[in-house]
């Protein structure tokens, strides 16, 4: 592994953020990084690439998702590390949730077209092929229309998900997220579980449950996590056991998380590296 500070959660355009995977390598080397993790939404199409920009770098890259799962009517994600990419059961609810998206994403901009002079394929000029899609594809083009300044403001007016053309997407539950992710070979921490727009808090109860089949650990340090809410996971995890992560959330120009803004411990990602068995590190 490599030496550096360690970052375990970052997004390429193969979902929501502006990079391709090799201008996010490039990114991480030019940041100082010794680790990063591929973490993009519901998607493991851009490892070979990020692996293939790593060769030579010195960088080691972590590959990883991050996975979309409803806890009633609350949208929860899961980062998923280290797994096997072609476990049948990951390859068939990863495609389930990205055609639930897609879907969603025409009847969010069926709603807003209702409004504004926004199409359809506003919103696919903002993404190349197979891209997971979601609402930051739908805020570029409304962006591109000059309804909006930035992402950032779009989420805070019409995608809103009080904004009035809200619609959910297919996800599984947390635990059965996490029990996949287990099952094939991977290493599950909960993303971001204490930011301020949360519709609810996860209770103990759920951390039990998410616990009781797998789940690795937090994820502390992130911008988005508020003050209360980090001691509440700091307790959680001594409770049950749990390591604490923490990560920037990177998504090149498409949010205002920069590489390397919150790392992880060089201790924490030795155990998670010894607790994935599904696919290796990549040693740059
Ligand atoms: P969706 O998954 O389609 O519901 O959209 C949520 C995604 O949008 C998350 O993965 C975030 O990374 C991204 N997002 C949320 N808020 C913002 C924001 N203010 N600016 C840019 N991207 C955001
Ligand atoms: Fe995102
Ligand atoms: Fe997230
Ligand atoms: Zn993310």
């Amino acid at each position: 592994m490599s030496d550096g500070p360690i970052d375990l959660h970052t997004h390429s355009s193969v979902s929501d953020g502006t990079e391709t995977p090799t201008q996010l390598v490039r990114a991480a080397v030019e940041a100082g990084l010794g680790t990063v993790a591929l973490t993009d939404h519901d998607s493991t199409a851009g490892w070979h690439e990020a692996f293939a920009a790593a060769a030579g770098t010195g960088l080691t890259v972590i590959p990883g998702m991050e996975l979309s799962t409803n806890w009633g009517p609350a949208s929860v994600h899961v980062l998923a590390y280290l797994f096997d990419p072609n476990n049948g059961d990951i390859v068939a609810e990863t495609a389930r949730i990205r055609d639930g998206r897609l879907h969603r994403a025409e009847q969010i901009v069926e709603r807003i077209a209702a409004d504004y002079d926004l199409t359809w394929d506003d919103v696919l000029a903002e993404s190349s092929d197979g891209t997971t899609l979601g609402r930051p594809h739908i805020a570029d083009a409304l962006v591109r229309k000059g309804f909006v300044p930035n992402r950032t403001a779009a989420f805070e007016s019409i995608l809103h998900w009080r904004g009035g053309y809200y619609v959910k997407y297919y996800a599984p539950s947390p635990v059965e997220g996490v029990r996949t992710i287990v099952a094939a070979g991977g290493v599950a921490v909960l993303a971001h579980p204490v930011t301020s727009n949360k519709y609810r808090p996860m209770d103990d109860a759920v951390i039990r449950q998410l616990v009781d089949v797998g789940l690795f650990g937090l994820e502390l340090d992130h911008r988005d996590n508020t003050v209360e809410g980090k001691a509440r996971l700091r307790t959680l995890a001594k409770k049950f056991g749990l390591e604490l992560t923490g990560s920037s959330d990177y998504h090149g120009e498409g949010k205002p998380n920069r590489l390397a803004e919150n790392t992880t411990s060089p201790e924490v990602l030795a155990k998670l590296v010894a607790r994935g068995t599904g696919a290796a590190p990549f040693v740059g």
